[in-house]
């Protein structure tokens, strides 16, 4: 295995106001290489009043003429700025995601950091581009009155961005680059196992010139210093991207509070197979669309229906697939797929391979469980051959499980997709037009892709159907995500 190549120490602080910060208290929490296991850095674990300060901070910022009345033009060129920094900063960013995350280094290079680019450049164009409409009005009173009407798109505020660790950068990115064009200011909660990447953006965001305040990073646990970020009463909105089950209680929250809420929450994205689709091509589509990150994807395609006449063969060639797979470091050019990203993650999917099996699931690739240090878990292809409503099935696992099943009829393999809490993604895989149109129709899912799967990029909106999430980020929509409308009527 190459070592780990880093030419600065690890961030190992909150980014406040401009200035590195330490927790007021002086708490910290451990984070891991996942790949040996091994404690990389000491973080600080934000308190109420940590969280309370960096909001403050936000606000003051928001409130100054420095950011939101500064011209657009100008916001574009530091976003600008920062997508350039960031790719200069590629070999320590992507070293550092794989060094926290786990993740492949030509991955990290190629998705997490040139997306981080290609993100920030693409919406530093809309910083330029927010517009509101003007309208004739009809008030007939008093007599003789005109009115000139109009609609203003103004910054909705400090917005709290609360993001997960799969593509612990790129979620970043995708939450700060919209906000900041907006002009809104931001305080951004990295998870708890991935911070690392997240500090050195706000670092270089400073280095870019953004002013102080206005890009703050908290590090935290999320119970704590996620909760208290989400109840502050100046936080003006609220976007998460994570699991369902958190993502319930967020929206609870700014319920309550009357705050705007964005939503990007879990998946369970099912992979259609029709008989006409070369057995080649849905085996390559169809174990890419899991083992991609490891499975530790909103969108894995995770549920495999193919079309009975050619079942065993694409299920025989994907279980063939997984038990290739090397294993090992991201930054070991023979590794195929990295670890999960925590031992408790690690211990959930085992526990869900073993619940479905349990439940009448036939496990066709090798063992899952692994023994060397490091949080490993073979790529598993799960059979239900009779179709049973397995957990499994049901549940995201949100790593490289497989369940796969047979079906017979385009109506019953459209009912079973969509019986799902979930609706995030969907692929589907045949070159018959009308039935490929026919289930884009159908689907209940934020994205149908149709021979390809997971494929993502900022002018196409993202988000979730049911308890997939609320709200689309990406594309031309996320303005009306990050700012008020401002209707202006003068009487003359
Ligand atoms: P998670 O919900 O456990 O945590 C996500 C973030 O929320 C972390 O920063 C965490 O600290 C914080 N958090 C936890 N409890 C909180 C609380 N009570 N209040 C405020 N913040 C809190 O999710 P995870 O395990 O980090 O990520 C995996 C999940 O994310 C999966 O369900 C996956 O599908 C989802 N995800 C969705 C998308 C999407 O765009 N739809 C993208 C990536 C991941």
């Amino acid at each position: 295995m190459s070592a780990p190549h880093l030419t600065t120490t690890l961030p190992q602080t909150m980014f406040i106001n401009g200035e590195k910060t330490r927790s007021a208290a002086g708490k910290t929490f451990p984070v891991f290489n996942p790949a040996t296991s091994e404690e990389l850095a000491q973080i600080p674990d934000a308190s109420e009043s940590d969280i309370d300060h960096a909001v403050r901070t936000s606000k003051a910022a928001f409130e100054s003429d420095t950011w939101r009345n500064m011209p657009p033009a100008a916001r574009e060129r530091l976003l600008l700025k920062l997508a350039d920094l960031v790719e200069q900063h590629t070999d320590e960013l992507a070293t550092l995601e794989t060094l926290n995350q786990g993740k492949l280094i030509g991955f990290a290079k190629m998705l997490e950091v040139s997306g981080s680019v290609q993100w920030l450049r693409y919406m530093a164009g809309w910083a330029t581009k927010v517009e509101g409409t003007t309208f004739d009005l009809s008030i007939p009173f008093p007599p003789g009155t005109r009115y000139n009407a109009s609609t203003r798109r103004v910054p909705a505020g400090v917005v709290a961005a609360i993001v997960p660790w799969n593509f612990p950068l790129l979620m970043a990115v995708w939450k700060i680059a919209p906000a900041l064009a907006c002009g809104c200011t931001v305080v951004l909660k990295p998870a708890e196992e991935t911070p690392l990447t997240a500090i050195r953006l706000a670092e270089l965001a400073h280095e870019a010139g953004f002013p102080p305040g206005v890009f703050n990073v908290v590090t935290g646990r999320g119970e704590t210093a996620g909760a208290a970020l989400v109840k502050h009463p100046l936080v003006n909105k609220v976007t998460f991207t994570g699991s369902t089950e958190v993502g319930r209680i967020i929206g609870r929250q700014c319920a309550d509070d009357l705050k705007r809420v964005s939503l990007e929450l879990g998946g369970k994205s099912p992979v259609i197979v029709l008989d006409d689709c070369d057995p080649r091509k849905a085996i390559e589509g169809a174990a890419g669309a899991i083992f991609f990150n490891h499975g530790q994807v909103c969108t894995a395609g995770s549920r495999l229906y193919v079309a009975r006449s050619i079942y065993d063969e694409v299920v025989q060639g994907i279980t063939a697939v997984a038990d290739s797979i090397a294993l090992g470091s991201g930054f070991d050019a023979a590794t195929q797929m990295g670890p999960m990203v925590s031992a408790r993650h690690r211990d959930k999917v085992l526990g869900m391979i073993a619940q479905g099996k349990q439940e009448g699931g036939e496990i066709l690739s090798r063992d899952a469980r692994v023994e060397r240090d490091g949080y490993f878990v073979r790529p598993t292809v799960i059979a239900n051959r009779a179709c049973k409503p397995l957990s499994v099935v049901r549940e995201e696992v949100f790593g490289p499980v497989l369940v796969a099943m047979p079906y017979d009829d385009l109506d019953d393999v459209l009912g079973e997709a969509n019986a799902s809490e979930y609706g995030l993604g969907a692929s589907v895989w045949t070159n018959q037009l009308d039935k490929a149109l026919r289930l884009v129709d159908g689907i209940e899912a934020g994205t149908v892709w149709v021979n390809t799967h997971n494929m993502v990029d900022p002018a196409m909106p993202f988000g979730g159907f049911k308890a997939s999430g609320i709200g689309r980020e990406h594309g031309k929509a996320i303005i009306d995500s990050y700012t008020e409308s401002k209707s202006v009527c003068i009487a003359y």
